[in-house]
C-alpha cells in the first residue's frame, strides 16, 4: 500500500519505518526541516533500539522517503496517518492544534479518495471533529479511522512489529478490512485486530494508559506503607504478581511514572471526566500519588543529610524517564534534580543516552554532566539512581566504594539488594524495602 505518515517523532518514525519494512511505500512528513534533513542524511533524530538500521534498509530499498511537503505525501498515498504530538494545556486538556492543522492540510491536498487515520492520542470526539473539518474543505471522498498506538519507548520497533493487539476505530466494514489487511503481517502469531466504533477506540487508549498508571501509583502507595510498617514491598510484589488475575507487569514501585504519555494522558482523562460531569476519583488519585512520590523520594535524601544538602555533591545515575530511550519529557529526574539544586546540592549526572536531551529540560548551569557513571561518583556524598539502565544493574561496587566520599545509595528503582549493599559497606535507601 502507499502510505503517508505525518509527524516523525517516536510514534511516526517507528510506525512509518515498520510499515515500510512490511513492504509498503511510506512517505514520512514533518514540519521540522532540520529533522527531515537529518533523516535524509541517514541520521536518526531520536534514540530507539534497532530503528536506525531499519530506516537505513528501507531507505535503500526505496520504500521509505522523507519530506517537509505534506501535499506530496497526501498525493502519493491512499492511507495517511496523523502522528503529531498532542501535549497537555495548562488545565490538563489536550492541545489539538497540530492534529487539526494536519487534518486541514490533508483536506486541502487531497486529489482523490483517502483514508485518514489518527494515531495521535486524542480525546473522544476528536476523530469525528477531524471528519467534519475535512469534509468542509474538500469535495473528495474519504474515510476517517482512529488507530491508537500502544508501543513503548525503548522497545518501540519490537512493539510495533509484534503488537499484543491492534485496535481500529472505524465506521463501516470496508475501511476496517483495509486496515486489517495493512496490519495482517504484524499479527501472524494470532494476536487480535479489534475493530470497534471510533469513540470506543479513542477511549481505549486513555483507559489503557490510565490503568497502567494506576498499577504504578497503587504499588507506590503499598511500598510507602511497607516502609512505615516494616514489610518489604519486593516480597509483596513477587507474591501478588504471581496471581494470574493481577499479573506481574507494572507492579514496580519507584520514583513515579513520567514520559510523554502517562502524565498527559492521565490529566486528559481527568479533564474529560470533568467536562462530561463524571468525576474520575481513582484517576485523580493516581496523579496526586505520582506527584507525591517524587517529593517523598527527595525528602528521603534530605532526611539522610539532616536537611543539610547545601554543598553536598550528589551523583545521579539515569535521567531519561525510563531505560532504552533519550526521552526526557516529564521525567522524574527533572523534579528530583530541581529540588536537589534548590536546596544547594551539587548535581553530577550521567545517563547513557539522555545526557544531551536533558540539557534543555534541566536548569542551565545547574548540573555537571559526567562522561560515564564512575566519574559522576568522584568524591560524591551520595548516589541517587533514577533510571534502571542495564549498565547500572551490576556495577563495580568496589570501585564505587573507593570513589565515593560517603557510601550512600538512594535507589529510586529498587535494582540493588539491600542486604548485599549493606554487606559491602553502603548505606542503602530503596523504595518500600525492609
Ligand atoms: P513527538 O513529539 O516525538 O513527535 C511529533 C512530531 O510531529 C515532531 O517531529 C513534530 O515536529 C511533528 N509535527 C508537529 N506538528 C506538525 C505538523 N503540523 N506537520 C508535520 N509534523 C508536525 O511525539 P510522539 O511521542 O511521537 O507522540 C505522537 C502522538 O502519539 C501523541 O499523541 C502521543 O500521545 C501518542 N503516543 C505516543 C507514544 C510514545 O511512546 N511516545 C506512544 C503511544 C502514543
Amino acid at each position: 500500500m502507499r502510505i503517508g505518515v505525518v509527524g516523525t517523532g517516536y510514534v511516526g518514525l517507528v510506525a512509518g519505518t515498520c510499515l515500510a519494512e512490511s513492504g509498503n511505500h511510506v512517505t514520512c512528513v514533518d514540519i521540522d526541516e532540520t529533522r527531515i534533513q537529518m533523516l535524509r542524511a541517514g541520521r536518526v533524530p531520536i534514540y530507539e533500539p534497532g530503528l536506525e538500521e531499519l530506516i537505513r534498509t528501507n531507505v535503500k530499498e526505496r520504500r521509505l522517503t522523507f519530506t517537509t511537503r505534506l501535499e506530496e505525501a497526501v498525493r502519493n498515498s491512499l492511507l495517511i496517518f496523523i502522528t503529531v504530538g498532542t501535549p497537555s494545556d495548562d488545565d490538563g486538556s489536550v492541545d489539538l492544534t497540530a492534529v487539526l492543522a494536519v487534518a486541514e492540510g490533508i483536506a486541502k491536498a487531497m486529489d482523490g479518495y483517502k483514508i485518514v487515520i489518527t494515531k495521535s492520542t486524542v480525546p473522544v470526539g476528536t476523530t469525528r471533529r477531524i471528519k467534519k473539518l475535512i469534509s468542509g474543505a474538500t469535495k473528495h471522498e474519504f474515510d476517517v479511522v482512529f488507530n491508537p498506538e500502544f508501543l513503548k519507548e525503548g522497545n518501540a520497533v519490537d512493539d510495533f512489529m509484534k503488537p499484543d493487539r491492534v485496535v481500529i476505530g472505524a465506521e463501516g466494514p470496508q475501511v476496517g478490512e483495509t486496515l486489517k489487511e495493512l496490519y495482517a503481517p504484524f499479527v501472524r502469531t494470532g494476536k487480535p485486530i479489534i475493530v470497534m466504533d471510533i469513540e470506543s477506540a479513542e477511549m481505549t487508549k486513555y483507559a489503557a494508559n490510565a490503568l497502567l498508571a494506576t498499577k504504578i501509583s497503587f504499588m507506590n502507595e503499598i511500598a510507602n506503607l511497607c516502609e512505615e510498617v516494616g514489610a518489604d514491598v519486593e516480597s509483596v510484589r513477587g507474591a501478588i504478581g504471581a496471581d494470574a488475575r493481577i499479573g506481574s507487569q507494572f507492579l514496580f514501585p519507584g520514583v513515579g511514572y513520567g514520559g510523554s504519555c502517562f502524565p498527559k494522558d492521565v490529566r486528559a482523562l481527568i479533564r474529560s471526566g470533568e467536562d462530561a460531569g463524571c468525576e474520575l476519583r481513582i484517576v485523580r488519585a493516581v496523579e496526586a500519588t505520582n506527584t507525591a512520590q517524587r517529593e517523598r523520594f527527595f525528602r528521603k535524601i534530605q532526611k539522610h543529610f539532616n536537611g543539610q544538602l547545601a554543598g553536598k555533591k550528589v551523583a545521579v545515575w539515569g535521567l531519561a524517564f525510563k531505560p532504552g530511550t533519550d526521552d526526557m519529557r516529564e521525567a522524574p529526574a527533572i523534579t528530583i534534580i530541581e529540588l536537589l539544586l534548590e536546596h544547594g546540592a551539587l548535581v553530577h549526572a550521567y545517563d547513557p543516552r539522555a545526557g544531551e536531551a536533558a540539557k534543555s529540560f534541566l536548569p542551565d548551569g545547574g548540573v555537571t554532566y559526567s562522561p560515564d557513571c564512575y566519574s559522576a561518583l568522584e568524591a560524591a556524598d551520595g548516589l541517587v539512581l533514577l533510571t534502571e539502565w542495564p549498565e547500572f544493574r551490576n556495577p563495580d561496587f568496589d570501585k564505587m566504594a573507593t570513589l565515593m566520599k560517603e557510601r550512600v545509595v538512594f535507589d529510586g528503582r529498587n535494582i540493588y539488594d539491600p542486604l548485599r549493599m549493606r554487606a559491602m559497606g553502603f548505606t542503602y535507601h530503596g523504595i518500600g524495602r525492609r
